[in-house]
């Protein structure tokens, strides 16, 4: 912008402006910085409550269809892992710890293993 140009604000902009570069009292920046550091916390709690949510739901899953007892989890191949298409967990068996998985249980996994094959619920890969 050129020095010998001129903006002209009027109203609210102007009031806006006024606002955002006026200097606030100590008091008004405190309460400013705990209002943030309170909406901070708040979206933490609530991210916190949504993982713990998540959490219950896995753990109240069976991994099976009430109906039928028919397997909700899918076979990945390649990774070699199962995922319930219902609470979206995986099941690895214990041996493969170091590879992430929210369940590390070698019988659930060959069970559910081996329903979901005979479902045809396999061959997915990533
Ligand atoms: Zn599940």
């Amino acid at each position: 912008m050129k020095d010998n140009q001129n903006i002209t604000l009027q109203g609210q902009a102007l009031q806006d402006l006024i606002e955002a570069v006026r200097p606030k009292p100590d008091a008004e920046k405190e309460a400013l910085q705990q209002e943030k550091i309170e909406n901070r916390k708040n979206i933490a709690q609530l991210a916190y409550s949504e993982l713990k949510a998540r959490e219950a739901e896995r753990l109240a899953c069976t991994h099976r269809r009430a109906r039928d007892g028919s397997t909700r989890v899918v076979y990945v191949e390649g990774s070699h892992y199962l995922i319930c298409q219902k609470c979206q967990c995986r099941i690895r068996p214990e041996s493969d710890k170091h590879l992430p998985a929210d369940v590390y249980n070698t019988r659930m996994f060959t069970e559910l293993w081996a329903q979901a094959s005979n479902q045809g619920q396999s061959g997915i890969v990533y």
